[in-house]
């Protein structure tokens, strides 16, 4: 009882919860990609990171945001970057879960069990993510360099963690970061002017001395980068660890911390490279056919991520309008926003099937048509569902009405979602470029057919299950054929993306989904707001398949 009044009607916390064993379309989308595989590992990370002592960790790194320390009081460089402990704990829950370069050391369906733990750890925390999905992505990537492979791999698949700043050698495991935006230029990259000249032979091959900056360098307490800079034989990529073998810090100098609308718990740095030793990957010249490996990876993060973020942001809402009254009923019960839920459960669902599906692709690493289905896959699932993530994430908070909009000291989870939401469309490719990019690979053909054969043989599994489907599915060949249009780039991936999806709804999630996506998104009875699907739609099953709890 408060002085005046008694509190009533507010929702409790979403909290102590399984994140797994709650989320039915994620298991039935692991049920079809993984038949028989063991659930248990999955349901103890989902119970782990479901408990509000876990939350309280996310909460605390967010809110104790990093410090730089670019010099210590007798005033020497140190340039070190001081976290919240909590940061610590988190990073370490996610390397012992093998999130980063473990799946490189592990056989058939890794990828696809390390894609479902990120999305997972996502709801849990996102942005101590930012160095385990660059590790992720740099692991294989270190192979242009055996020596320097041979070296590292073993410790960046390794699943312990150790904050250290000290040489690789006294170290269980290490993360990576990546280096490739300058001021000048992100998306562009051939634009980079950091110079790299060589200075001489050593047991990692060719070791260069690099001069310049990079106005975007996250998590710059890893153990090392990927850079891109201009070598005399043109973009190049390069190995650049923070500390030498010699237990001497790199030249990298950072000039300040990012102030950045979310992603709070992760630094992200603005560096200067002053002389910094750096060894080759890969052949001179390569630099951006090396990023562009990359790329996939980390572009698979940013849908998985988001896909994450969306699956937490609409459990809120669902958890929230269960309990709180309006009107004289639950606002769950208000016919509208039954509505509003089962919209953002039917877009939840889809993305998280999208982004798995890509995972499965890249999972499948010497199949012909896999390799196919990621040139396709990568730049359509970045671009759409990171693009409806922060739609969702709107809706989603106005679910919970103007405690939707408050934060009070890290509380409001869902203000912390629709801060982080934006970033996954920015980062490793903008909305252009991956649309952009989706034209290029439509052109691509080979041996084994080509991307717009794989791409119609794909939706060819669900075809004849949905009038809507199949008139939609249709008409993609013929603008496949002439697409080279820039200016219709946005609209190809969008529309490819909903084919996509609702394909692997037909395959994986139950029919009541598969027919309120064909005939929102495909048949075109729908708006352009969430809460606008017929009448007809099966409300209740949807809402009730994607409880959190
Ligand atoms: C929090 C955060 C952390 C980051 N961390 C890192 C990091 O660790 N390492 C790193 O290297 N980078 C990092 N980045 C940088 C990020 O990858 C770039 O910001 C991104 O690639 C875009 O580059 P840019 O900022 O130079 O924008 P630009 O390249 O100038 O692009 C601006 C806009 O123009 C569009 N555009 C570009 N070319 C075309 C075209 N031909 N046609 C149509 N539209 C086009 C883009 O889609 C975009 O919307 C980070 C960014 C953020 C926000």
């Amino acid at each position: 009882m408060d002085a005046t009044h008694e509190v009533a009607n507010q929702s409790r916390p979403l909290a102590d919860y399984n994140l797994y064993a709650t989320n039915r379309p994620l298991r039935d989308a692991l049920a079809f990609h993984l038949p028989g595989a063991d659930e248990t590992p999955r349901l103890t990370r989902g119970e782990r990171w479901g408990r509000a002592e876990m939350q309280t960790h996310a909460r605390l790194a967010n809110t104790h945001q990093p410090r730089l320390l670019t010099h210590d009081r007798f005033g020497r460089r140190i340039d070190r970057v001081e976290f919240h402990p909590s940061y610590h704990v988190l990073l370490g829950e996610a390397v012992a879960a093998g999130l980063h370069g473990t799946p490189w050391a592990r056989g058939p369906g890794a990828h696809v069990e390390r894609a479902a733990g990120f999305m997972l750890f996502t709801e849990l925390e996102p942005s101590v993510l930012c160095p385990v999905s660059m590790s992720y992505a740099a692991t294989p990537a270190l192979r242009g360099n055996p020596a320097v492979f041979a070296d590292w791999f073993g410790k960046l698949a390794s699943t312990a963690y150790d904050p250290q700043l000290v040489p690789f050698t006294h170290k269980p495991g290490v993360t990576m970061g990546m280096g490739m935006t300058e001021k000048q230029g992100g998306s562009d990259v051939r634009a980079n002017t950091t110079r790299a000249t060589f200075a001489e032979d050593t047991t990692w091959g060719a070791r260069y001395t690099l001069v310049g900056h990079k106005w975007f360098f996250s998590a710059p307490m890893c153990d090392a980068f990927l850079v891109l800079a201009q070598a005399p034989g043109g973009l190049s990529c390069f190995f650049l660890p923070r500390v030498l073998p010699d237990g001497t810090l790199n030249e990298i100098r950072i000039q300040r911390l990012k102030d950045k609308l979310g992603n709070h718990a992760n630094a992200s740095s603005e560096v200067e490279f002053t002389g910094a030793s750096a060894w080759r990957i890969g052949d001179e010249g390569r630099g951006i056919a090396q990023i562009l490996e990359m790329g996939t990876l980390t572009r698979l993060d940013c849908a998985l991520g988001t896909a994450g973020l969306m699956r937490q942001a609409l459990g809120l809402a669902l958890h929230h309008t269960a309990q709180r009254m309006a009107f004289g009923k639950r606002l769950a019960e208000q016919p509208l926003m039954k509505n509003v839920l089962a919209d953002m459960a039917l877009e939840s669902e889809a993305a998280t099937a999208l982004a798995l599906r890509l995972a499965r692709a890249i999972d499948k690493q010497d199949d012909p048509f896999e390799a196919l289905m990621r040139r396709v896959l990568t730049p359509v699932a970045k671009f759409w569902v990171c693009k409806r993530g922060s739609l969702l994430a709107q809706e989603a908070m106005e679910c919970l009405g103007g405690n939707g909009y408050v934060e009070e000291a890290g509380e409001g989870v869902m203000a912390r979602i629709y801060r982080e939401m934006p970033l996954n469309s920015i980062w490793e490719g903008a909305g252009n470029i991956m649309a952009l990019d989706l034209l290029r690979a439509l052109r691509h053909g080979g041996k084994g057919g080509s991307v717009a054969e794989a791409l119609v043989a794909e939706l060819g599994h669900a075809q004849g299950a949905h009038p809507a489907f199949d008139r939609f599915v249709a008409t993609l060949p013929a603008r496949i054929e002439v697409a080279s249009d820039e200016v219709e780039a946005r609209r190809l991936a969008q529309d490819i993306a909903l084919a996509l999806q609702a394909s692997l709804l037909r395959r994986h999630a139950p029919d009541f989904v598969f027919e309120a996506f064909c005939r929102s998104r495909l048949g075109g009875d729908w708006g352009q707001a969430f809460g606008t699907l017929p009448a007809a739609t099966a409300f209740d099953a949807i809402v009730a398949r994607a409880m959190p709890n």
